[in-house]
């Protein structure tokens, strides 16, 4: 029998969840701090206490997986506590495409992945002497938005980068990226591409509240002035959106040539969800800039469907039942390796 298993964080409990609705065993890596908070969900069948996440390249998780017949279903907390090579080098069955998890991490691979796809991307600064008009600064890697900063100058630049490399939060001018701010009303749009069907399945939009970014406009800008905080972008949760509907043709048009891309660049291209994350302007155009080529924690809003799953099953559908949906398909129609890595 096949055990669906997942780190204990991110959208954990969707996914097992999910997995237990279709059938499978479910397993939780936990760390032990967790394992009380954990224990609560009946519908997790069994916990791998570890003291941290990294043990799971160990041998004896390993075996212990294989024992279970296990696929690994990656997300966010994966790609921020392991590097590319730790993640690829995971002996136990992941669920989609393990390689196309590197150019998530990496923001320059990234970059060149959004405009493969022909999408509308910030433009990037080589250096701070390029800033003018208003500029985000963003970390390498999955850092959830904590140390990210905006600026307009190269010296305002400077200051925050030398108050955060004081606070330890980052090391210098190499830990960040420099884009350009993209106004409008941010959108991140969950998508699952189906390996089996070839086909595109736009789930749901979520917008995300990120501390404190998100506060601020609770104070008056007298007072903004007053107070000289570094505001950061760091996810605290996430709250539900619907398009207008004469916005949904590009959405899936964007999805499309992100997996044309992706087919080009990572074999076997993209496999099960991904988010495309950015923000829509006055005229209703969207640019990206990023996207996440895993399940998103947006999901978790959707655990009974979203107003677009509820189009195309008529039953409760969130991503990570149709995950699991899909290796039961896989499994059925013993296509298993074409939907892991
Ligand atoms: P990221 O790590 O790229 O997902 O960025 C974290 C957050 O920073 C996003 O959720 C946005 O709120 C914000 N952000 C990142 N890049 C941009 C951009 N180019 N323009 C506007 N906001 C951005």
């Amino acid at each position: 029998m096949t055990s669906i298993a997942t780190l204990g964080s991110h959208c954990a409990l969707q996914v097992l969840k999910g997995a237990k609705d279709e059938g499978f065993k479910t397993i939780l890596v936990c760390e032990t701090k967790r394992e009380k908070l954990y224990r609560r969900f009946s519908f997790i069948d069994e916990l791998i206490l570890v003291g941290s996440f990294k043990e799971i390249l160990d041998q004896k998780y390993t075996k212990q997986l294989e024992e279970q017949n296990a696929i690994i279903i990656p997300h966010g907390t994966l790609i921020a506590q392991m590097s590319s090579e730790e993640i690829e080098s995971i002996k136990t069955p992941i669920f989609g495409n393990k390689w196309i998890l590197r150019w998530e991490s990496d923001r320059n691979m990234k970059e060149r992945f959004m405009t493969e796809s022909k999408l509308s991307v910030p433009k990037s600064l080589s250096s701070p002497k390029e800033i003018s008009g208003l500029v985000i600064a963003k970390r390498h890697g999955a850092a959830g938005g904590r140390g990210y900063f905006l600026t307009t100058s190269e010296k305002d630049y400077k200051r925050k980068r030398d108050k955060l490399v004081h606070k330890g939060i980052i090391k210098g001018d190499s830990d960040l990226y420099l884009q350009e701010y993209a106004y409008g009303v941010s959108a991140y749009l969950q998508y699952f591409y189906s390996t089996l069907k070839e086909e595109i399945e736009f789930f749901g939009v979520d917008r995300r509240y990120e501390s404190d970014i998100d506060g601020l406009g609770r104070i008056p800008a007298p007072q903004q002035i007053d107070i000289d905080i570094i505001p950061s972008f760091n996810v605290i949760g996430n709250s539900p959106l619907v398009l207008r509907e004469s916005l949904l043709d590009e959405v899936y048009s964007m999805a499309e040539r992100f997996v044309e891309a992706s087919k080009r660049l990572v074999a076997p291209g993209m496999t099960g969800p991904f988010c495309l994350e950015g923000v829509y302007d006055d005229t209703g155009k969207f640019t990206t800039f990023e996207f996440s080529a895993r399940i998103v924690a947006g999901t978790n809003l959707y655990v009974n469907g979203s107003p677009y799953s509820t189009f195309m099953y008529d039953e409760p559908m969130s991503m990570g039942r149709r995950i699991a949906r899909e290796i039961k398909n896989a499994g059925k129609e013993n296509q298993l390796t074409k939907i892991l890595t």
